[in-house]
């Protein structure tokens, strides 16, 4: 496909290329939607095989932020950008100042912030060149327990749309990964009297959660074949894949990884089998909740009250998976586009 076709494909608004010879970079910054408000979306900073692939990345990352953003009911659009090169590189003053600068002539239709391979330190060089950019030092500080209390809330809600109540006392819930997110999100669950069966690669992190919540670990393969109420992907990508969907024994799918399906049919075997999947953007959208609360000065309970929300927008959710028949991950793309659409229609009329 030629650039324009694919820029079209998915209604991409713009693409941006910068280079800057002196340091060697060389950034796209791709803005798929701002029907909402200014595109947000972090910077990763890779080493793609071919510029094709890191084009083509940042149309796909930036799309999937307009969706997160839109569903979360935030007034923002949907961004990303790649920068090409090794992210070890120590040199970064000039890299990320250099990107700060492509930033700052998009006078704000985008506004950036650390996504992998960038780091705090990195936004705080894109801050010497625009006012463009969140996620930084002494800012909204550690999105991680305003992401845990959404997926929390969305795992309530899950269980009140399967269990008919969402008392989760008594409910065994599994909990892979408890590192920033799964830590708090155990403290959470606990605190309503859930049974915790956890998993992590990090003994220590395991220790501390048996120590402080009464958890039960098992093995990291262990953790898919567990009988439990709940499993909560809160580590890796892709969990929900040919070899787990063997022995996962659960009848909800509700945690804080992103990309949880390996593939869409995934999420279409699980709707078949009646496990009912919290979509991850939906879910574990506290993050960019968190972002959003640094833009607008909100106070840290104001962020959190709204990471609360996630209950109700899942609930609608699956009632519309429901009664239209579909998966819930394409629900939740229904749920986006029809708000960016009812926003869109409001903006036809001159006020
Ligand atoms: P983290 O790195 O602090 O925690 C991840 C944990 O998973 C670590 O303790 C790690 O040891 C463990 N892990 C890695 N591989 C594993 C494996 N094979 N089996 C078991 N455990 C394994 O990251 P985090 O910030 O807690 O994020 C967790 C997930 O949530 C990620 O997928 C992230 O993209 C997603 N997420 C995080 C946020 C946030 O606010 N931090 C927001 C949205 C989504």
């Amino acid at each position: 496909m030629e650039f324009f076709e694919l820029i079209n494909e998915h209604g991409h608004e713009q693409v941006v290329f910068w280079n800057e010879p002196s340091c060697g970079y060389r950034g796209i910054i791709a803005i798929h939607n701002t029907v909402l408000g200014p595109a947000l979306g972090g910077t990763r900073f890779w080493q793609y095989n071919n510029d094709r692939e890191a084009f083509i990345d940042a149309l796909r990352l930036s799309r999937g932020m307009t969706y997160k953003a839109a569903v979360a009911g935030l007034n923002l659009g949907g961004g990303k950008s790649v920068i090409i090169g090794d992210n070890r590189a120590t040199d970064r003053e000039a890299i990320f100042r250099a990107h700060g600068r492509a930033v700052e002539t998009l006078k704000g239709r985008y506004i950036t912030a650390e996504d992998v391979g960038t780091s705090v330190d990195d936004m705080e060089f894109v801050a010497m060149e625009t006012e463009h950019v969140t996620g930084r030092a002494a800012a909204s500080g550690d999105p991680s327990p305003v992401t845990a209390y959404g997926v929390y809330r969305g795992i309530k809600a899950a269980a009140k749309h399967r269990f008919g109540s969402d008392d989760l006392s008594g409910r065994t819930i599994t909990v892979q990964g408890v590192g920033h997110v799964g830590y708090y999100l155990c403290q959470n669950l606990a605190g309503e009297g859930a049974r915790l069966v956890v998993t992590d690669i990090d003994a220590a992190r395991v220790q501390k959660v048996v120590h402080d919540f009464g958890a039960t670990a098992v093995g990291p393969d262990e953790i898919y074949a567990v009988e439990a109420d709940v499993y909560a992907p809160s580590a890796l990508g892709a969990t929900i894949n040919d070899d787990t969907l063997k022995v996962l024994k659960v009848q909800v799918v509700a945690g804080a990884a992103n990309n949880v399906l390996a593939e869409e049919r995934h999420g279409d075997e699980l709707h078949r089998r009646g496990i009912l999947y919290a979509p991850d953007y939906v879910i574990n959208a506290g993050g960019l909740i968190n972002v959003c609360g640094e833009l607008n000065q909100w106070t840290p309970e104001r962020s959190m009250r709204k990471a609360g929300e996630i209950y109700t927008t899942l609930l609608r959710l699956f009632e519309l998976s429901e009664a239209e028949g579909l998966p819930t991950y394409q629900a939740a793309d229904r749920l986006a586009e029809d708000r960016i659409q009812g926003v869109g229609a409001l903006q036809r009329t001159w006020v």
